[in-house]
């Protein structure tokens, strides 16, 4: 969360800062500011809002350095004061930070006692304090020294009025660095660079950036030599290509995704993959990330016939784990830099156990920790809300565990997902009046049984998501014991009901539900009978796809209904309030 981007050109960097910071804005959203250094002076300028309001306040600002900031507030209420830059008590130095700086209230108070004053209400400010605090003859001293004294998470930005400089440090958040000679750039996400290779910071490095060079340090000030990454140029851009947001973009891109997820798929070789040897799996995941792992779950034990559990990643790393050498863990991010999800991972790193990663961004740190990864090729994804990286996610799970079945298997798999991929692009359905019924309420309950609880699990956290209206899925057989008591005249359920077997079941829950009120909205795959066309309110028959993909096929007017639902309260769904993708706090 909160995205940072630093400039050094010999030209003025206002354009290629504000492009920047408009493409990590996905990062936080809540208030934005860059500081420009210009003669000996530091300019700051800070709105809170978006990184649109705050280009309209840059009017006769510019500079050939300069650092900005698009923040999702940790500490300190939202207002233009907590935004950063955040500038020293004597205005010597400004300090853009990613992170939770977890010992700053002994900071402060020892930094007090000494007679500081802290103007701010954010963690950020012990950074700017304790950079001013020595007067070390060089800056990179005071950055190292700095770094010393701070726990917890953070990559920062920081420049000093008397240099030329931008100094950046990371610990646990990410941090990117490019340099084409001429132009250097630090950011929070590659996304930010013109097309060509970058630096992937490492935790406890320092880089110290000059006009048309970077020079990377350790902690101990020694000079490192760093490796570059190469550029990959994914078929999706990080723009909106003529769509009037991110999400409707990214729901349309599925087929594409699951083209490409079977192109690499169907190259990768697989076969350190079917050595390993488990007897249990667990899926680690946060938020629709957590959803693909209960799908994932449901394909182990279906397909492997192997125990498989689904666990929230802040539960795994604080509850207890039976994990041993018998067990593969399974992690699942879409940005790979997930706080709880990295964390998890970490608790584990010492039992014996496999662990297998999947993002949707290779560079990302945790692509890097698992002993397998596996990506989900799904591009750039903008909007919070996650649309075709949840797809991805679950097709992904289900091409290795088809693996681990068989060769066989994974081919019928993989013909399964490429005609999937057919169905979707022929299912971007009109759902407005389906949306309409919706957005009229203040509650809205899912309900399904099996594959479709998990589906009708990530429906509700779409629409509640980007609509802000409560939604909360049940499984069907749950209503009676509970939930019912909360349905009353008009109530919306929405029913997933794909699979065959439960159909009926599934529908005496729900019309449980009816005659106490409630209107029925169905997602079926198979095409209501005519008695049965009075019950619903609306349904809507989903094309025939494999059992296990039902999910994936059901997701997508789900998805729609929320952008729909969401364009008809007048909402933004690229960036919901509170929210913000790729969250690196815990
Ligand atoms: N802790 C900092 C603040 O509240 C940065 C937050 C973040 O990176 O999410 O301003």
């Amino acid at each position: 969360m909160c995205g940072i981007v630093a400039v050094i050109d010999s030209q003025p960097v206002k354009k290629t800062i504000i492009g920047g910071l408009k493409k990590i804005q996905y990062r936080g959203y809540d208030s934005a500011g860059v500081c420009f250094k210009s003669d000996l002076k530091l300019v700051t300028i800070k709105v809170k809002g978006s990184v649109a309001k705050l280009e309209t306040e840059l009017n006769g600002y510019d500079g050939e350095i300069a650092i900005g900031h698009t923040r999702w507030a940790t500490h300190g209420q939202v207002c233009e004061k907590n935004a950063h830059p955040i500038l020293s008590s004597d205005k010597n130095w400004a300090v853009v930070h990613n992170g939770i700086i977890e010992n700053y209230k002994e900071i402060v108070d020892e930094r007090t006692s000494e007679g500081e004053c802290f103007f701010t209400d954010t963690d950020t400010e012990v950074i700017s304090s304790l950079l001013s605090a020595n007067d070390f003859e060089d800056n990179l001293r005071s950055v190292l020294w700095t770094c010393k004294q701070l726990k917890g998470s953070y990559a920062f930005c920081a420049i000093n009025k008397s240099d030329n400089h931008v100094y950046a440090a990371k610990h646990k958040s990410p941090l990117y660095a490019f340099c084409d000679g001429k132009m250097s750039m630090f950011a929070s996400d590659p996304i930010c660079f013109p097309k060509g290779d970058y630096y992937k910071f490492e935790d406890d490095e320092i880089c110290k950036m000059s006009k048309g060079k970077l020079e990377f340090f350790n902690f101990k000030g020694e000079k490192i030599k760093k490796t570059l990454q190469k550029y990959q140029n994914i078929n999706s851009s990080a723009d909106l290509n003529n769509f009037e947001h991110f999400m409707l973009k990214e729901i349309y891109e599925t087929p594409d995704v699951l083209d490409r997820v079977c192109d690499v798929y169907e190259k990768l070789d697989l076969t350190a993959l079917k050595k390993l040897k488990f007897s249990s799996v667990k899926l680690v995941g946060c938020g629709t990330a957590y959803h693909a792992c209960l799908m994932g779950a449901e394909f182990f034990k279906r397909i492997l016939n192997i125990d498989a559990e689904a666990v929230q990643a802040s539960e795994f790393r604080y509850g207890k784990q039976i994990i041993g050498s018998h067990s593969l863990c399974v992690f699942v991010s879409q940005s790979g830099e997930t706080a709880d999800t990295i964390a998890a991972l970490e608790k584990i790193s010492k039992k014996k156990a496999k662990t297998l990663v999947i993002t949707n961004v290779p560079h990302s740190t945790l692509s890097q920790m698992g002993d397998m990864h596996f990506s989900t090729c799904a591009g750039p994804e903008i909007c919070v809300a996650s649309t075709k990286a949840y797809c991805s996610q679950v097709v992904v799970l289900y091409l290795l565990t088809m693996a681990l079945k068989s060769e066989k298997h994974f081919y019928q798999a993989l013909r399964d997902v490429r005609k999937l991929s057919e169905q979707i692009q022929k299912f971007f359905i009109n759902i407005s009046p389906f949306a309409e019924e919706i957005a009229k309420h203040d509650k809205v309950f899912f309900i399904g049984k099996g594959i479709d609880y998990i589906t009708a699990l990530e429906g509700a956290l779409k629409l509640k998501e980007i609509s802000y209206i409560n939604c909360n899925s049940f499984p069907a057989g749950e209503l009676k014991h509970g939930v019912l008591a909360l349905v009353d005249e008009g109530t919306p359920i929405i029913v997933v009901a794909t699979d065959e077997k439960l159909y009926e079941k599934t529908m005496n829950s729900a019309l449980e539900a009816k005659s106490r009120g409630g209107k029925l909205f169905v997602i079926s795959s198979l095409l209501p009978q005519a008695y049965e066309l009075k019950d619903f309110e609306m349904c809507m028959t989903l094309p025939k796809v494999p059992k296990l993909l039902r999910g994936v096929m059901a997701a997508i007017p789900l998805q729609l209904l929320s952008y729909k639902v969401c364009m008809i309260k007048g909402l933004n769904p690229d960036m919901p309030r509170n929210l913000a993708k790729s969250v690196t706090v815990e």
